[in-house]
């Protein structure tokens, strides 16, 4: 760990936050306490104990913990105007006969208002970026923009070869995103194998390979699918996606819970990462994912919340105990897999996944953290960092929220939005849609 103090020179620029804690989600579990965090221009330049001058603005969190911000890997972002909406029902029939029929109806303005009611709700809980597929996939870009928040975005492909027009709008918006070179990107979002045909898969790795472009896909998430997939085809969903040439080194899986021994040495062997959603799989009845398997594999594995509609929170500190909670159950094992491995799913993996320099708190990387008082009875006191963080800690806790060097959330306002607003209108539109 690099420990450089900032020089004068950097000036009012340079902002920090200082806290009885600050654990960095390195490799070695690096905590410093107390310690502080200074970044200038977007990147870390120094982490480690309270320096002794602090320039530019300092936060001062007193007993309280400093960690990389959360990536949501995996998500539906307007979906939280469906939130609570046909709750308890089977995958199938869940999509064919309640969410789609409602997602049809969505006006751009919905989505847009539905991916800032998202934003507000991952602000609060320490998230820095987000995936996300759907549609009106303009909305959720100027919704990501005015949030502050970092996202990859692409438009929902399903059908057939009459789907080329849309390849080609979330190519050019994909393009369009680089070259402002903005915190917001875009990838090519075939929905999954159930509902991507042959020539749209073809469509789709023939111009993500010729544009370079990153590849979002729900691939192995229910027993229904696997086995839908077996009797027409005979593949195995991964086998599915590896033969059309969707599985690549920017190719970032959700779910991936049923897999086999060789659907993770072809994930492996590709590059591709996997999107573990933990609540979503428990809530829709779809078992565990092998993370442990494939991690020993060399995968990346990141966390995701999915879309609210299948998950109702976007909590990240959920998702990282669930990780932690079902291998241990799954495995019998309760050493099998610690707080710290969730966290680093929840910051560096999915980070890596998505193709974000954070993820850790190290000397230059992003500067793209989050901030969470320890001062209040569920999380005191606080003798292992990592366990209070990951298994007591909440969204409630976190005060700030800083994504490339802006604080977004401050002292537990967002700064970029008026979240009473969105709320409003988001109330308003969610019973519009279901109502009717
Ligand atoms: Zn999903």
């Amino acid at each position: 760990m690099e420990a450089r103090q900032p020089s004068a020179a950097e000036g009012a620029q340079v902002q920090s936050v200082v806290a009885s804690h600050v654990v960095t989600g390195d490799r070695e579990g690096t905590v410093w306490a107390p310690g502080e965090v200074v970044w200038a221009d977007g990147i870390i330049q120094y982490v480690g104990p309270p320096v002794r001058r602090p320039a530019g603005r300092r936060i001062e969190l007193g007993e309280g913990v400093v960690f990389p911000g959360f990536v949501n890997g995996h998500g539906h972002a307007a979906m939280t105007l469906l939130r609570g909406f046909a709750d308890d029902s089977r995958l199938m029939p869940w999509l064919t006969e309640h969410i789609w029929p409602i997602e049809s109806r969505l006006t751009p303005e919905d989505v847009e208002v539905g991916t800032l009611l998202a934003a507000a709700e991952m602000l609060h809980a320490g998230v820095v970026g987000f995936a996300d597929m759907y549609w009106h996939t303009r909305a959720v870009v100027a919704a990501a923009e005015t949030s502050g928040l970092r996202a990859v975005v692409g438009r929902g492909l399903t059908g057939g070869a009459g789907s080329a027009e849309a390849v080609r709008e979330a190519v050019a918006l994909a393009q369009e995103l680089a070259a402002r070179g903005g915190r917001v990107a875009g990838w090519l979002a075939p929905h999954a194998p159930y509902t991507v045909e042959p020539p749209l898969a073809a469509l789709i790795a023939e111009a993500a390979a010729a544009h370079e472009l990153p590849i979002h896909i729900h691939l192995a998430e229910s027993e229904d699918e696997v086995r839908q997939l077996h009797d027409r085809l005979g593949l195995s969903p991964i086998a599915w996606a590896d033969e059309a040439g969707l599985l690549t080194a920017r190719t970032v899986v959700a779910h991936g819970v049923y897999l086999t021994d060789e659907d993770i040495t072809r994930l492996a062997e590709r590059g591709a990462a996997v999107i573990h959603c933990p609540t979503s799989n428990l809530k829709l009845g779809n078992g565990v994912a092998p993370i442990i398997a494939l991690e020993q594999a060399g995968v990346t594995v990141g966390l995701g919340t999915d879309g609210a509609a299948s998950t109702n929170r976007l909590d990240p500190f959920q998702e990282m105990r669930l990780t932690a909670w079902l291998q241990k159950s799954a495995t019998g094992d309760p050493a099998a897999f610690s707080a710290r491995g969730a966290l680093r799913l929840a910051t560096e993996g999915s980070a890596r996944a998505l193709g974000f320099g954070g993820g850790v708190l190290a000397v230059g990387r992003w500067a793209d953290l989050a901030a969470a008082s320890w001062w209040a009875p569920h999380v005191v006191p606080h003798a292992d960092p990592l366990s209070t963080l990951v298994y007591a800690t909440g969204p409630q806790d976190v005060r700030y929220t800083v994504v490339g060097g802006q604080v977004v959330l401050d002292d537990g306002v967002i700064t970029t939005f008026d979240e009473g607003a969105v709320l409003r209108e988001g109330m308003d539109r969610a019973r519009a849609l279901t109502q009717s």
